[in-house]
């Protein structure tokens, strides 16, 4: 059966599932089409497959990240709570010299990174709040608005966070295939071909950098492979990555040839 069948095409409420025969049947799989139950059940985009087919690479290696990544905490996570003892230092000493609004909002601060990091679901729209709160107390108390410069940075990185496919799946919710392919990409997608274009780009002024990056970028390269399920791409990245590092050794050993030939110290 090769058209995908709808699992709206739900079976009679009777039906057993045919690898679990304990539990009901409850929709049929998109890609063969035999019923499967609620505990196999793997949902990818608009489909649902069974268990046998969920397990297959090109259907389920964005399933199996996005369970993989489900409630998981990220760097960021453990950052938040690496925060919290600050801002309650902050709030308990303002407390002590009665600044009272620095204090609620260093109490604000502190509740917000800790239910972060316990993953409270109300802790993603509410550091979007954190910002503008801090510029309304500085208004407030007449302060000048050089605080801007560092307002403005964290109100984007606030704004960044909440909108992270990653952040969304640490708080359990929901992500569309589209956003969960671009996540792959990134993270899973030949991540080699792209540390080594990193490489190769800080080997043009740190020359440790540039052998590095052709080992990454050789490596990336083997990785490249279209045909396999998913397919491994960033083939370009892992040749910038080669070529960026190999220039940068010739470069740079021209460099230290010429200064020794001149007989010049290698450290200006
Ligand atoms: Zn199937
Ligand atoms: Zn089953």
């Amino acid at each position: 059966m090769s058209a995908p069948a709808s699992s709206t095409a739900l079976p009679t409420p009777s039906t057993p599932c045919p690898r679990h025969p304990e539990h009901a049947a409850v929709g049929t799989c998109a890609r063969c089409g035999a019923f499967f139950c609620e505990t196999e059940a793997l949902r990818h985009g608009e489909h649902t497959y069974c268990e046998a087919c969920g397990a297959r690479p090109e259907v389920g290696h964005l399933e199996r990240m996005r369970r993989e990544l489900w409630g998981k905490r990220d760097g960021w996570a453990w950052l938040m709570l690496a925060s919290a003892p600050l801002h309650l230092t902050f709030a308990v000493a303002t407390g002590m010299d009665g600044m009272w609004a620095w204090t609620v909002l260093g109490v604000a601060n502190t509740g917000v990174t800790v239910a972060w990091f316990l993953g409270v679901p109300l802790a993603r729209p509410a550091l979007l709040v954190l910002p503008p709160l801090w510029l309304a107390a500085f208004q407030w108390k007449g302060r000048d608005l050089w605080v801007l410069v560092l307002l403005v940075p964290a109100m984007g990185l606030a704004l960044w966070l909440y909108a992270s496919t990653r952040v969304r799946l640490y708080f359990r919710q929901e992500v569309d295939a589209q956003r969960l392919e671009r996540l792959w990409d990134a993270r899973e997608n030949n991540p080699l071909a792209r540390l080594a274009l990193v490489f190769g780009l800080a080997g043009l002024v740190l020359p440790v950098a540039a052998p590095l990056a052709m080992g990454l970028g050789l490596a990336g390269l083997r990785r490249v492979d279209p045909e396999a399920t998913p397919p491994i791409g960033k083939r370009r990245q892992a040749l910038w990555g080669l070529g960026l590092g190999g220039l940068s050794l010739v470069c740079w050993t021209g460099w230290v040839l010429s200064r020794l030939s001149m007989g010049l110290p290698l450290i200006p």
